[in-house]
């Protein structure tokens, strides 16, 4: 893995609280089984998944986990937290390069 890929979006090294990471997760599989972020409108939920990456962030979460497939269906890069529909493997076309 490049060192960049290991940079968040603030450029600051990626920690590994992992449970920290799978329970921000858990949350937001949670609310998309409910149905809930699927009713929200686009422009809020994304404000929202990006609001529990700035929490995961202050805890030394991964973003990475956290958007886990979360991020890929609801467009969000979990490297940059930019709009895209281009993934692989959770990343846009620029955080892949
Ligand atoms: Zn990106």
């Amino acid at each position: 893995m490049k060192v960049d890929k290991l940079l968040n979006w603030k450029g600051k090294i990626i920690m590994s609280n992992h449970s920290g990471s799978y329970m921000l997760h858990r949350v937001l599989v949670l609310l998309d089984h409910m149905g809930i972020t699927e009713k929200m409108k686009k422009e809020e939920r994304n404000e929202f998944i990006k609001n529990i990456i700035k929490i995961g962030n202050s805890e030394d979460c991964n973003p990475g986990e956290i958007l886990d497939e979360i991020g890929e269906k609801y467009g969000i890069c979990y490297g940059c937290l930019e709009e895209t529909t281009d993934f692989e493997d959770g990343l846009c076309p620029t955080c892949r390069n």
